[in-house]
């Protein structure tokens, strides 16, 4: 007689060993109570999605509070739609956002003990406890070809009955051994299946760490777990590996939660203890007046590259992530004004579950508040690194004179409320160009926009003797009294009080003379302050720009 054994053996004649040698040879893990070990689990399809980044990032933090551990796998079981090279960005962009993993696939190398890391090395290990199924029934291999599995669908729609391979439709599960034994044996095209004792009428109760208690309707999906490529599906490769790599929180997208019923199934069949779940929410974008989720498609902030090709601060991101996370993060900030994400903790209740909204004002307003508290150094540096990336412009700009780049970031910066000027590096370049004499001349033969109420004779004549009242060796309140000397000379009111009341004697005031100046200096009506451009210019240039114009206008 055939038994279970002997078909396990003839369809995986290589397995030696069995689920117990598994246990051994991946041992409990030895952490402190409480301690918890998560993981990232991409698959190898194209960039890191912005949607995966704040899994990987809530999955970091919570492994990191608890003193757990956070490791990557690589599931790459889908081969058609794997992309080459994809997995090692994956690391590297992380890399980029200093999610840094304790354990797991590393691109090109690895670190620890549970590995290997990537599905496909896992082949064995899949196939040792699938053997170790079919010997105890629950599993078994399915020989339905496309058109029968079609005409079940068919029927079953027919019918108004739930679609799949399940009970009475499942019409391989009770194939007698023998005959299973024997169209194996004659190279019959086979995947195998699950055999689950389920019964989709029943409910059973789920614990999910966001939404707390929930009533499903129980598995009895006969699933694939073994396709006929020898790869097992995203269903089983999970159980196996999040028991066998002992991960006692699944972070996940909640596209998976309605998979719940069926994966605690596996590891119920298994004998093996589940490991919490926490379904993440996804990350939506309102799209004329509707939400919708981000789409690879149709939104560059569904990659994470859009990011850091925009120059926006890596932390930045992370920070913006982390308020969409947990509501009370924003709060957080707003008492504590401490940016450091390791200060903050965390918590999967206060995860907000109607789909997360991306708001860029939000991400550039947060993105403005960590760069303006950045000390010149570390823009100037971290700018640097980005331009030569990304941003020929601004690379040489920095190169023609480094120190005099640092001077010009720290133009009211590193005081209590430093200017917000930039949320990302890619916005520099355009606020600080006029520095440049060369791009200076540009924007000067383009034209330069004053205030049209004042006539081009009144502004040039004001500039000339402008050219007497230039003391930069002075400090900022003395250099201003010098404006308003000039400035009173052409009839503009250096009281702003007086001008308020009633500006008709005038021509302007004393703002309407220092934008003029600006004007020249700049080519721009709002700037930084304009003491500290015209220090950093210097008097020489200053002059100089000051004949240009007057020439030009
Ligand atoms: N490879 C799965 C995905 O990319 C992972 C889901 C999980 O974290 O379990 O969606």
């Amino acid at each position: 007689m055939i038994t279970k054994i002997d078909l396990a053996n003839l369809i995986f004649p290589e397995i030696t060993e069995n689920i117990e040698d598994l246990e051994n040879k991946y041992p409990v893990r030895n952490l402190k109570e409480g301690a918890y070990v998560t993981r990232f689990a991409p698959s190898p399809t194209g960039f890191l999605h912005t949607g995966s980044l704040f899994t990987a990032m809530i999955a970091n933090k919570i492994a990191k509070d608890s003193e757990g551990i956070f490791y990557l796998r690589l599931e790459d079981t889908d081969t058609k739609r794997e992309i080459e090279g994809s997995a090692n960005t994956l690391v590297k962009q992380l890399h980029e956002f200093n999610i840094d993993i304790d354990e797991g696939f590393m691109g090109d190398s690895f670190k620890g003990i549970y590995g290997p890391y990537v599905q496909s090395e896992r082949k064995n290990l899949y196939r040792t406890v699938i053997k170790q199924m079919i010997i105890d029934d629950l599993a078994y291999p399915c020989f339905a070809s496309e058109e029968e599995l079609n005409k079940l669908r068919e029927e079953q729609t027919e019918r108004k009955e739930i679609t799949g391979y399940y009970g009475k439709y499942a019409i391989y599960r009770n194939l007698s051994t023998e005959e299973a034994y024997n169209r194996v044996k004659n190279g019959d095209p086979y995947v195998i299946r699950f055999k689950s004792k389920g019964n989709h009428e029943n409910k059973i109760k789920a614990k999910d760490e966001i939404r707390g208690e929930l009533l499903l309707t129980e598995n009895d999906q006969d699933i694939v777990i073994l396709k006929s490529d020898g790869l097992p599906t995203y269903h089983f490769a999970h159980v196996c590996d999040d028991h066998f790599m002992r991960t006692n929180l699944v972070t996940r997208g909640e596209e998976w939660l309605p998979s719940l019923p069926l994966h605690l199934d596996l590891f119920r069949s298994l004998g093996f203890k589940a490991p919490k779940y926490a379904h993440l929410p996804v990350i939506m974008k309102m799209d004329e007046g509707k939400r919708r989720k981000l789409s690879k498609r149709k939104d560059g902030e569904a990659s994470v590259d859009y990011f850091l090709e925009k120059g926006y601060e890596p932390y930045s991101l992370l920070v913006y992530l982390m308020t969409i996370a947990n509501s009370n993060y924003e709060d957080f900030l707003v008492s504590q004004k401490d940016y450091d994400l390791n200060h903050f903790k965390f918590s999967l209740k206060k995860m907000s579950l109607d789909g997360a909204l991306f708001d860029n004002e939000k991400l550039n307003f947060y993105a403005k508040e960590i760069l303006s508290k950045m000390k010149k150094e570390e823009i100037a540096q971290k700018s640097y690194e980005w331009a030569k990336k990304y941003d020929q412009n601004l690379k040489n700009f920095i190169e023609k004179d480094y120190s005099r780049y640092e001077t010009i970031l720290n133009i009211e910066r590193e005081k209590k409320n430093p200017r917000k000027d930039y949320a990302k590096y890619s916005d520099i370049y355009e606020i600080i160009k006029f520095f440049d004499n060369e791009e200076y001349n540009k924007l000067l033969a383009n034209g330069f926009i004053f205030n049209e109420t004042i006539s081009k004779d009144v502004i040039k004549s004001f500039l000339n003797e402008y050219k007497n009242y230039l003391y930069l060796e002075e400090d900022e309140n003395a250099w201003y009294q010098h404006i308003k000397e000039c400035a009173s000379k052409f009839n503009f009111c250096t009281d702003m009080k007086a001008y308020k009341a009633d500006p008709t004697p005038y021509i302007g005031s004393i703002n309407d003379a220092c934008e003029i100046i600006r004007v020249v200096m700049t080519a721009r009506k709002v700037t930084p302050n304009l003491f500290a451009i015209l220090s950093i210019l210097g008097k020489e240039e200053a002059l100089h720009r000051i004949d240009l114009v007057i020439n030009a206008l």
